[in-house]
Order: structure tokens, then C-alpha cells, then sequence
């Protein structure tokens, strides 16, 4: 049964992108049927078994942990015992979405459907803010940083912002301030200008700041994609093993604009910011239920943070919690009221099994996004 789409609020839309398998991930489905026909008692572990995980129903649903296709339960045309079983063992959970962006979308698609609106909002001087969020590996960084060849959503909303600043140059006067900053380990340090963590601060023109950051101002667009990988590089990792730490860390992009209207004088500000999430590990493809968040054991402070604070605006409740860690405290201005707000939910199409126990002609197999 399709489940409507859940109220969030009015001004936090959430979307889902869905990533193409990589080599590792395109196994094939009908090999745990060849299984069957291993004695009972014996354990296997693959390392290149996959299944599908997520299926694309159209540009609004998707189905989280899918029944398996048919075919995957035949083997030499002959339909297996254990079919049913194994068919319980998927969830099949229907969800609707402000957008789905299905395997073959680019980011310029993406950007088109989820970012390119709030331009309109920071020309009024609301701020906005970008999330995305996912498992590691689930494509957040390709979302967000992209590649040269195909720049992600930060870079094209920000060709985008220096667009809309030519095209207003008559009525109004820009200046345009760039930061791009990790919270790690509930610490703010500064990816453009390695160095010692830094405090936030309130600002009476830009409301929360981090004290002592270097503010980039660019013109153009041309030099950013180059700084954004730079500070990526500067993403915290672990020396043995970069994946299991840079995923706990939160790269903060932020753009500072002020806008003075040539006729009245009148000051406008607005802050943008976009944000590459830790890797939320527990949000499984079987976990993550519409626009809430889950809770796990392994969960990053800043980011159980961040989906309470979400939950608790979505819900409309008066207390909202961004006091409770780092992100959540410098995101507290862009957050709610009259701020824009646009989750990316991150899935890769296909998952690895990385357990699969075979017993009595029934294979009992143990999910692992991510
Ligand atoms: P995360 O930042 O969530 O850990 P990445 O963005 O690094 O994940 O993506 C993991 C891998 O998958 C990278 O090699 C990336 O280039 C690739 N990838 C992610 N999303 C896509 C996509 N939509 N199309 C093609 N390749 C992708
Ligand atoms: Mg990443």
C-alpha cells in the first residue's frame, strides 16, 4: 500500500537521489538460487553478491528493500520451494517524496528540481539551507561537490546565484562571502585554512558565525569548484582507514550575501548554506521512513541532532533542540521560520549482501546499506 506523502513543513522539502551501482554492487540477483543446491550446514560469505535495495516507482515514489524480481527465484526455469519465505523477508515499503531523481539523473537535474528555488528566497533575504544526507558511499559528495566534469549542486546553485546577481547588478549592489568549514567530533575547523578549531559566535548582521574563519570573496564561479576540493581534502580521515572517519565528519558550506538596494539604501542578508552530512550508517534503506530520521547506536551527535531539530519543526513544536550540538547551533538561523530547507536523501540502488547463510533451501539474507 502506498503511504501519502508526510506533511514536513512547508518550507522543508525533501527529495531522494538514487545512485547506479558500481562494479562491486552489480552481482547478480539469481545467484543466491544456485545456493540452493549447497549442502545445509555450510556458511558462505560473498563479497560480490548484490541485491536491489531501492526501486524507483516514478518521480515522486519509491520502494525501499523491494520484492525481488521473479526471475531471481527461478533457477533453470523451475520455480524454487522457499520463494514465499524469502519473499517475506522484504519489507516492500512504498513512500512518496517532494521528488525522486532516479539512477540515470544528472546533477544538473538534480540542481534543477532541488536547490535552483531557493535562489528566489535569498533575493528576500531568507536564509536557506542544503542538506544531504546518507549512508557513506551512498553519493552525497557527488551530490553535493560533484566532479570537474559534472560539478555538483553546490557549485551550479552558486553559477546560479552569480546569474541572478548580473541580471540584478541595475537594482542592487552584492557582495558575496564564502566559507567552507567541517564539524568533526563536535569541532568547527575552518577546510580552507587548516588549523586549530574554532568558536561560533553570534553576529548582529549574520546571526550565528564562526570567529576567526576566512571569508573567501568570489566573483565568479570558475575558482570555486577547485576550492571545493581542496577543503574536501581537508575533510578529517582517519591515517589506516579514510572511509570509516571521514564519514563522521560534516563539510559546511556557506555563502554570505549582502545586497544593498541602489535607490533606498536598504541592506539585505541572506546566507546559504549546503551541507555534506556524516554518513548516517543506521539510516538503512529499511530505516530511513519518509522525512524522519532514525536513531542509531552509531549516530553522530550533530546529526541525531540535526533530525530532532527537523522533527521537532516538521511536527511544529515551539521547543526546537539547536542547542544540542555543533551543526545544529550554527545552523540555527537557517534553520525554521521563514528559511528554506532542502534534505537530499542519498541511496545507492543496489547494496552488497554481506551475509548469506545457507539452511534448509531457505537463504536467509542480512542487509548492509552502505
Ligand atoms: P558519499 O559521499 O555519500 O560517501 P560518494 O559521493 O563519494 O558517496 O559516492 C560514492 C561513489 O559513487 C563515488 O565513487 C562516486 O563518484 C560514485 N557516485 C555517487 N553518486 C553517483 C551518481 N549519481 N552517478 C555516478 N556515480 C556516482
Ligand atoms: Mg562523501
Amino acid at each position: 500500500p502506498a503511504v501519502a506523502l508526510q506533511p514536513v513543513a512547508p518550507n522543508i522539502r525533501v527529495v531522494v537521489r538514487v545512485r547506479p551501482p558500481n562494479e562491486n554492487e552489480q552481482g547478480e540477483n539469481s545467484r543466491q538460487v544456485l545456493e540452493y543446491d549447497i549442502p545445509k550446514h555450510v556458511k558462505l560469505k560473498y563479497s560480490n553478491d548484490s541485491r536491489t535495495v531501492v526501486k524507483v516507482v516514478d518521480d515522486q515514489m519509491l520502494i525501499f528493500d523491494p520484492k525481488e524480481e521473479a526471475q531471481a527465484f527461478f533457477f533453470h526455469g523451475v520455480q524454487q520451494r522457499g520463494r514465499d519465505l524469502l519473499k517475506k523477508s522484504h519489507k516492500d515499503m512504498q513512500f512518496m517524496f517532494d521528488k525522486v531523481f532516479s539512477v540515470e539523473c544528472g546533477n544538473d537535474e538534480v540542481f534543477l528540481h532541488s536547490t535552483h528555488s531557493l535562489i528566489t528566497s535569498l533575493m528576500e533575504g531568507y536564509n536557506c539551507s542544503v542538506f544531504a544526507y546518507g549512508a557513506t558511499g551512498a553519493g552525497k559528495t557527488f551530490t553535493m561537490t560533484g566532479k570537474p566534469e559534472t560539478p555538483g549542486i553546490t557549485f551550479l546553485t552558486m553559477t546560479e546565484l552569480f546569474n541572478k546577481r548580473e541580471e540584478l547588478s541595475i537594482e542592487r549592489e552584492f557582495e558575496l562571502g564564502i566559507t567552507y568549514l567541517e564539524v568533526y567530533n563536535e569541532l568547527v575547523k575552518d577546510l580552507l585554512n587548516p588549523g586549530p578549531p574554532l568558536q561560533l559566535r553570534e553576529d548582529g548582521k549574520y546571526g550565528v558565525m564562526v570567529a576567526g574563519i576566512k571569508v573567501y570573496k568570489i566573483e565568479k564561479s570558475d575558482e570555486l569548484f577547485t576550492l571545493l576540493e581542496q577543503g574536501n581534502r581537508n575533510r578529517t580521515q582517519h591515517p589506516t582507514d579514510a572511509n570509516a572517519e571521514s564519514s563522521r565528519s560534516h563539510a559546511v558550506f556557506q555563502v554570505y550575501i549582502q545586497m544593498t538596494m541602489k535607490g533606498t539604501g536598504e541592506v539585505r542578508t541572506a546566507k546559504l548554506s549546503m551541507i555534506d552530512l556524516a554518513g548516517s550508517e543506521r539510516g538503512s534503506a529499511t530505516g530511513y521512513v519518509g522525512a524522519r530520521f532514525t536513531e542509531g547506536a552509531n549516530i553522530n551527535k550533530s546529526l541525531l541532532a540535526l533530525g530532532n531539530c527537523i522533527n521537532s519543526l516538521a511536527d511544529g513544536q515551539r521547543h526546537v533542540p539547536y542547542r544540542d550540538s555543533k551543526l545544529t547551533r550554527l545552523l540555527k538561523d537557517s534553520l525554521g521560520g521563514n528559511c528554506q530547507t532542502v534534505m537530499i536523501a542519498n541511496y545507492a540502488i543496489r547494496a552488497k549482501k554481506i551475509k548469506s547463510h545457507v539452511k534448509r533451501n531457505l537463504v536467509n539474507v542480512e542487509l548492509h546499506v552502505g
